[in-house]
């Protein structure tokens, strides 16, 4: 099963006055199950448009955007579901994606039932469970009764995860993920994603502007500029031997990882 852009654009209409903006320029991208991709770019790149476009909530401009070797633009029904379940997101700003008014129980139990990953109080709440502890929410019943506000930031953002997850996808698509959390924080919630990929084979689309922390998990890695994908590669190729003026420029303005790094 893959995900794949393909050629894919994304221009933004102009206002009264304005002028259109091309977000997502020809950008052509892939990732299988249980492959770590990374996007990377300065701020306003398109990254955020490309993962919205990865996850059918923009429609193309042109290209496509297919799952399955299916375009998401000509999906039945049953495909788009299919696909709404196996490609997740977990965006940034916890905070925000989480409805202050809902538990944990409720939060993540909802999508369950929508999806009808169980039925019924019992089977719907030991699924909760079951995700709770998969992200290292233990013991989950410490869990399910509360509020977003009496969560830390990584507690949330492992109930994003856990949202997620309890669905079984095939890729989960991490727009800026871990990017507002704590150095301490954001490496135990990073520890996590790559301990799911390998228990579970799930793969990750991971957008950041945060290049240590591609150097940490990613594999491939895509790098944006100005709405295009400008070089992609090994995550090796992009550290250690960089074709594009961008991506060395990128490398250069990142000194934890120069002074990181041997030799
Ligand atoms: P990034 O995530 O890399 O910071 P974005 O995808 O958020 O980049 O934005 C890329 C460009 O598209 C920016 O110029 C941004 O202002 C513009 N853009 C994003 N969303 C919209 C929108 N809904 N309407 C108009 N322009 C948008
Ligand atoms: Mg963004």
């Amino acid at each position: 099963m893959l995900l794949e852009a393909v050629r894919a654009c994304k221009t933004f209409r102009a206002r009264r006055g304005g002028r259109s903006v091309d977000a997502v320029i020809d950008a052509s991208l892939q990732v299988r199950p249980g492959e770590f991709v990374a996007i990377v770019g300065e701020s306003g790149s398109g990254k955020s448009t490309l993962a919205r476009m990865l996850l059918g909530l923009v429609p193309v401009t042109s290209g496509s955007v297919e799952f399955d070797g299916v375009a998401l633009a000509s999906m039945d029904r049953q495909r788009w579901n299919g696909y709404r379940r196996h490609v997740q997101a977990v965006l940034q700003d916890p905070a925000g994606s989480l409805n202050p008014r809902k538990t944990v129980a409720t939060a993540v139990g909802e999508v369950v039932r929508l999806h009808r990953i169980a039925e019924g109080r019992d089977a719907v709440r030991r699924a909760v469970c079951d995700a709770l502890d998969l992200v290292g929410m233990t013991p989950p019943e410490a869990y399910l009764g509360r509020y977003p506000h009496e969560l830390s930031g990584g507690q949330r953002q492992r109930v994003l995860i856990a949202r997620a997850i309890v669905l079984e996808p095939t890729i989960i698509v991490a727009d800026e993920a871990v990017s507002a959390l704590d150095a301490s924080v954001k490496a135990g919630v990073l520890r996590l994603m790559d301990d799911l990929r390998r228990r579970l084979g799930v793969g990750y689309v991971f957008i950041t502007h945060d290049l240590p922390v591609v150097n940490k998990v990613a594999e491939h890695v895509y790098v944006m500029k100005s709405g295009e994908i400008v070089e992609h590669g090994d995550k090796d190729q992009i550290f250690d031997a960089p074709r594009h003026p961008y991506t060395m420029t990128l490398l250069a303005a990142a000194p934890t990882l120069a002074t990181g790094r041997p030799g």
